[in-house]
């Protein structure tokens, strides 16, 4: 594949900007659907009804008047469940410290029979320790503010929010790691990201800092008091505990640690010694760095300098390391993931340390990390006997151990593994395992940062140095600044390409150690068996504008289809796999399609990779059904035998061909090829219905026949001239053209900004996105709709952050219906309202507007909203209501064909 259009999307991809985005765009966009009944090789959809954009109230009609809107495009990276996410994601909000009550009681009762288990000289020591200002977290609280006292519209407590974001001040943490000089600047461009923040408890714990007691005393609750006894906390009084036992000169070593320092040197500053294990502070204390630095460029550094330092002193913790860094455990298509509950966490962390789980709970709403509660909650505790130090190699290896576990003595077994780790936590190695365990990092490392560190760490420090005497520690020492950035550049090219094409580390990073940078293309191909990163299509907003991209450019036209993208491998041993677009392996879900293959295989494919949509599919009527009924569809280990939902598969693309990637071969070909090797077979294998002109009324009939054939657009694609397969990228070569981007929904929607997202890159100080929602007449109170973060110049921004800076509450107010996912840096009074417009309305599993009018949980979002202006004239109440959202979701078209096909069936 062409290795410079790979780089151009890396380098493209502001890594921040969309992480941030990521977040910020609703639910995964959903494809297309459509059916065949134009210039097809093959039968489509003859038969399927088209919606015409003669009724009256179809939304096609109002559409067609309307402006187009410019989509907003979402990352192509995250996983769903960042899903990540993936949404997952990473998050927005610059992270917090503030600090957390790690050592107030919240009863005293309980404080007493707890103190029995240590002697008097120690609780005096202890009580002694936490007099002192430095070493007792301290709370700052006001009095809570009276739910009664808000001006609810009627705040019924049924339905109160999950989470209240209260926030507290940070100082002492430091002080309790000893780390405080080094926090303080671990290099001029850290910026500490503390910030001040009130703490207004619902429960009114901790409001007075005399009722600050000591560990000893705090709580066991009934869920702690099993456990506690074995794990934890034989309490000294040796103000040094954390440090006492055991080789203490490498601990400290440990929490000193400095990857971000300037002419890091791998060996000398990394202070474990050549060949032992990489012990884990050194990873935790880099992300510590990462954290409270802004500046992807520094980061980068950081990161790169301790995997140079891995390179040379334990190289066989690369990997892990790497895996580490992504919160990763295996490649996605093994589908080994973590992302324990935080209800089991807070559980394990109030055992393990003797804190009430009541009180880790308020903590972390408090906070909103558990990761640093679990981090202060540890570091409040006094041991005798300290565990072996954590290594990179034992944490990953028990993070995969606890993703393995099932069945149903799984939770117990978990929990044991949980508490064993965490006991053995030092420093800020709680804050990092916790957040491991609970599957979001949160340090706003994305993949493309991480794979040009490694790409920076391989250009100063050759990975494959094998046991020479006298390693290289900085092979870019001699060259000047432009060479040396072009160094890296080579390197991050052939990582990110080889990436792409073989998603795997497990592959990439013995081959690296081995062999070096040069072997890796060649040594970890394209094979059918792992998934690549596919192929994405650019937004446009009109058949102008891919004309005007196409001009004198051979390019075709394929009906664009609503299921889910299935990349199909068949194996050189009669295997087939089929992969997401995310690389997750749906081979259980698919086995229908599986058992089919032979209808379109013919005898001369050996291996291939086909590129293609799954469809839901009407058999008897011979029609797409839309994507929410193939939503319904099992995702793991279906029966072929229960399997409702029919799916037909829509080939697009061969990617793979009897041993030979054809991703370089323009598209003309690959399409004769897949034409020739894979027959269609009606209602399971179809090729995507297309017609290759470049007329404009052709074109602007057939996308026309797409969107009444239920289609969502059409995907316009360049035949020979610039047609290579570019493997992870969101290429100008393919042009999406969606019936949402012409018109978008009929009505714009006027909606409530309830919450803000803190911006970061160029939008740091303002906020970059922001949570919306409807009003709800019956129940009078306002339903989370949608994130947005698109239509914004920098200066509405900015004209906005003023704005509502000074609408900022201290906690989502009783009568705000959100998801805790979606939570907010900044909860916002319901002032003012916008008017928002939108690609569609989809049923949502997050989202609360209109929940329960459509569907009985479910409430709506809406797909790629954008900002169109704010509506002075409204007050909140005056907001698009949620009857208004559940009757705009109902009318648009695809759900009305829905009906109307229930409808006819039932007459
Ligand atoms: P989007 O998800 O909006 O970025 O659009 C890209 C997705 O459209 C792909 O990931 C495919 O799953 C889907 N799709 C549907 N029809 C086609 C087609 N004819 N060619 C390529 N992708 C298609």
């Amino acid at each position: 594949m062409a290795q410079k259009s790979i780089l151009s999307f890396f380098t493209k991809t502001n890594v921040k900007k969309n992480d941030q985005l990521s977040t910020v765009g609703d639910e995964s966009e959903r494809k297309v659907e459509g059916n065949n009944n134009t210039v097809s090789p093959g039968a489509g959809n003859k038969n399927r009804k088209p919606v015409t954009s003669d009724d009256e109230d179809s939304p096609v009609k109002k559409k067609q008047a309307r402006k187009s809107i410019a989509a907003f495009e979402s990352s192509p990276s995250p996983s769903p469940q960042k899903k990540r996410d993936s949404d997952n994601g990473t998050p927005i909000s610059v992270p917090k410290r503030p600090r957390i009550a790690s050592s107030s009681s919240e009863d005293g009762e309980s404080a007493k029979k707890e103190s029995t288990s240590v002697s008097k000289e120690q609780e005096k020591s202890v009580k002694k320790e936490e007099a002192s200002p430095k070493k007792s977290p301290k709370v700052t609280t006001k009095p809570k503010t009276s739910a009664a006292k808000e001006k609810t519209p009627k705040a019924s407590s049924k339905k109160s929010t999950p989470k209240q974001k209260t926030k507290s001040v940070s100082s002492s943490k430091d002080d309790q790691n000893g780390l405080e000089k080094e926090k303080q600047s671990p290099d001029k461009n850290s910026k500490k990201k503390e910030i001040k923040i009130e703490k207004d408890s619902p429960k009114k714990v901790n409001d007075s800092p005399k009722k600050e007691e000591s560990p000893k005393k705090q709580k066991t609750s009934e869920d702690t008091k099993d456990k506690a006894a074995n794990l934890m906390n034989f309490f000294t009084s040796s103000k040094d505990a954390n440090s006492s036992s055991g080789s203490t000169s490498k601990l400290d070593g440990g929490a000193d640690y400095n990857p971000g320092k300037k002419n890091y040197h791998p060996i000398d500053d990394g202070f474990w010694k050549q060949g032992d294990k990489t012990p884990y502070i050194a990873l935790a204390r880099t992300f510590e760095i990462i954290e409270e630095t802004s500046g992807r460029l520094k980061n980068t550094e950081t990161l790169s300098n301790f995997f140079r330092s891995v390179i040379l002193l334990s190289p066989h913790d690369l990997l892990a390391s790497v895996y580490l860094c992504l919160n990763q455990l295996a490649p996605a298509y093994e589908g080994l993931e973590l992302g324990i509950a935080e209800h089991t966490l807070m559980k394990a962390v109030a055992q393990s340390t003797g804190r009430s789980l009541s009180q880790i709970k308020t903590d972390a709403q408090n906070t909103g990390d558990l990761g640093l509660v679990a981090e202060q909650s540890k570091s409040s505790q006094r041991m005798m006997f300290r565990p072996a130090p954590h290594t990179i190699d034992g944490v990953f290896g028990k993070l995969k151990e606890i993703a393995k576990l099932t069945g149903t003595a799984s939770m117990a077994k978990k929990m044991d593994k949980i508490q064993s780790m965490f006991v053995a936590c030092r420093h800020s190695e709680a804050r990092f395992i916790i957040r491991s365990l609970a599957g979001k990092l949160r340090i706003g490392l994305a993949e493309q940062s991480l794979l040009q560190a490694l790409a920076q760490a391989c250009a100063m420090t050759p990975p494959n140095q094998g046991d020479r005497k006298e390693p290289i520690v900085n092979a870019l020492r001699k060259c000047d600044e432009a060479a040396a950035k072009s160094k890296i550049e080579e390197i991050a090219l052939i990582l990110k390409t080889v990436y792409c094409q073989c998603p795997n580390y497990n592959k990439i990073i013995p081959v690296l150690l081995e062999h070096g940078v040069d072997s890796l293309l060649e040594k970890c191909p394209l094979v059918p068996g792992t998934p690549l990163k596919p192929m994405l299509a650019h937004p446009t907003k009109g058949v102008d504008e891919v004309l005007q991209r196409f001009e004198g450019v051979d390019f075709t036209c394929e009906w664009k289809y609503d299921g889910e993208r299935a990349q199909i491998h068949l194996l050189e041993d009669g295997g087939v796999n089929i992969y997401s677009r995310n690389q997750e392996n749906n081979t259980s879900k698919y086995p229908d399609i599986i058992a089919r293959m032979a209808n379109t295989r013919t005898e001369s494919v050996t291996s291939a990779i086909l590129d293609c949509e799954a469809v839901a599919w009407d058999r008897e009527k011979k029609q797409i059904l839309p994507f929410q009924i193939l939503s319904t569809r099992k995702r793991k280990d279906a029966n072929e035998a229960d399997i409702k939902v029919q799916v037909c598969v829509f080939m697009f693309d061969l990617l793979y061909l009897n041993g030979n990637p054809l991703v370089e071969r323009p598209f003309l070909e690959r399409r004769e090829l897949l034409y020739k090797h894979f027959r269609e077979f009606e209602g399971e294998w179809m090729y995507a219905t297309r017609l290759d002109t470049n007329d404009v009324d052709e074109l602007s009939r057939f996308l026309e026949e797409a969107v009444k054939g239920n289609c969502e657009g059409l995907m316009v694609k360049t035949l020979q001239k610039e047609a290579t397969y570019e493997i992870a990228k969101r290429s100008r070569n393919w042009l999406k053209l969606k019936k949402d981007y012409l018109a978008g929904v009929g009505d714009s929607l006027d909606l409530v900004v309830i919450g803000g997202y803190k911006g970061r890159g160029k939008r740091t100080g303002a906020y970059g996105g922001f949570l919306l929602a409807c009003y709800d007449e019956d129940n009078e109170e306002y339903q989370s709709i949608c994130k947005i973060g698109t239509g914004f110049s920098d200066e509405d921004l900015q004209q906005h952050t003023d704005y509502l800076k000074a609408r900022i509450i201290p906690r989502a107010k009783s009568y705000y219906r959100y998801d805790s996912s979606h939570e907010p840096d900044d909860w916002f009074e319901a002032a003012q309202v916008w008017e928002v417009r939108c690609a569609d309305l989809s049923l949502s599993p997050v989202h609360r507007a209109a929940a329960g009018i459509v569907d009985g949980e479910k409430g709506i979002s809406l797909r790629f909203p954008r900002f169109i202006k704010i509506r002075d004239d409204k007050s909140a109440t005056d907001a698009t209501s949620a009857k208004q959202v559940a009757d705009m979701y109902r009318n648009q078209d695809q759900i009305k064909n829905q009906q109307r096909d229930v409808e006819e069936d039932f007459y």
